[in-house]
């Protein structure tokens, strides 16, 4: 049982603030995910949960202590990283019974814990070959099964992916959500990719210049993004971003972006009519915008004219990138036909799923919902 408590940590290097006023509960058994891009302070974050870097400031408890003045070995974590270190004279077998060896485990203690990893992580014919004699998924088997021995109360994993070619991280991810699964164990996930966080967390943590922008689960990221960054951050292609003015007219909203109008859904009214004639930024999924030809009857109504500038069919949808007036917009549409380059195109709008920035760092979004 061990729930990780991270209070107003920090983490100074010389003049670089790292980490800033980290406060985060990871509660037992969660799988939680840091994101950000590089250099936002995730590894540091990780880092100094592992023991592995002093915090400037703050406190972080594992379990039911705090573990500031503990050493990374006495904090009952084990940690897997991006480069997996294995002894490359000994076997896979020796490479996992290593760690407990040196905690001086009885002989048949280690057997049985390792051949468990084994069995759990389907290695069991590679325990006789050395770390050279492995691919590079086996390779990243062998480093979780080093770390799965030592039956630690939370799991840290640094990038443990970011070595594997495309197909294989996609294989090992659900792997690893699998084994979450298996050893109902705190897990906590370094990562760059968004893709890694929305797929396996249970709670995701975006950061951003060392400090946290968004903790929650997946889907509410996702669909409530709590600004423009963490809107941009999240999702794959990125969210549209469309510099606007609101407008009021005869009891109704719009979304004014210069070279077309569009309705805003009645529902969002009392939420956005502080931002009457006032600038904001109008975002939208590609995901939310259709050829209107296919589009669903009731947004048929928010169409706009735009020319196809670029067209990436990905075999199930394509990506087509528009200009829409002064815009530039990316729209994920079925392949229900064919499209071609300069072709004029209606893209209708799914309003009910579009968010309000402000327009002033740091782009707060607009709440919509209760
Ligand atoms: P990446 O995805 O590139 O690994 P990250 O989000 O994990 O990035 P960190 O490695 O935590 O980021 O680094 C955060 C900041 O702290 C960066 O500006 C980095 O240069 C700086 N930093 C990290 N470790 C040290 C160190 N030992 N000495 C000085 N600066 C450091």
């Amino acid at each position: 049982m061990a729930r990780v408590v991270l209070e107003n940590v920090s983490k100074q290097f010389g003049t670089v603030q790292a980490v800033k006023d980290f406060n985060l509960t990871v509660e037992d058994k969660e799988f939680a995910i840091l994101v950000g891009p590089s250099g936002c302070g995730k590894s540091t974050a990780l880092r100094m949960i592992a023991g592995l870097e002093e915090p400037t400031t703050g406190t972080i408890s594992i379990g039911d202590g705090m573990v500031n003045d503990l050493p990374p070995k006495d904090r009952d974590i084990a940690m897997v990283f991006q480069e997996y270190a294995l002894y490359p004279h000994m076997s896979v077998y020796k490479n996992m019974a290593f760690g407990l060896k040196l905690r001086k485990f009885p002989k048949h203690e280690i057997d049985q814990r390792v051949k468990e990893a084994a069995e759990i992580l389907g290695i069991q014919e590679l325990l006789d070959r050395k770390p050279k004699q492995l691919s590079g998924g086996q390779r990243q088997r062998v480093a979780v099964g080093r770390a799965i021995v030592r039956k630690p109360a939370v799991f840290l994993f640094d990038e443990p992916l970011s070595n594997l070619d495309a197909k294989l991280r996609v294989q090992m991810r659900a792997e690893l959500s699998k084994l979450h699964d298996r050893l109902q164990t705190t897990m906590i996930y370094v990562t760059h990719d968004q893709v890694e966080a929305m797929t396996m967390g249970t709670k995701i943590v975006v950061m951003k210049d060392g400090l946290i922008q968004q903790v929650g689960p997946p889907l509410e990221v996702y669909n409530q993004p709590v600004n423009l960054f963490v809107a941009g951050f999240i999702g794959s292609p990125v969210m549209n971003f469309i510099p606007c003015r609101i407008l009021s007219k005869e009891g109704r909203l719009l979304i004014d972006a210069g070279s077309f109008q569009l309705p805003i859904p009645e529902k969002r009214t009392s939420y956005y009519h502080s931002l009457v004639d006032s600038e904001a930024i109008f975002g939208i999924r590609p995901n939310d915008i259709y050829d209107r030809a296919f589009a669903p009857e009731t947004i048929k109504g928010n169409a706009v004219r735009s020319v196809i500038d670029v067209i990436e069919p990905l075999g199930s949808e394509i990506h087509l990138n528009v200009t829409t007036g002064q815009h530039n917009l990316i729209a994920v549409v079925d392949v229900q036909t064919s499209y071609r380059v300069h072709q004029e195109i209606e893209l209708a709008f799914d309003l009910d799923r579009m968010h309000l920035f402000k327009k002033d760092p740091p782009h707060l979004r607009i709440k919509a919902e209760e």
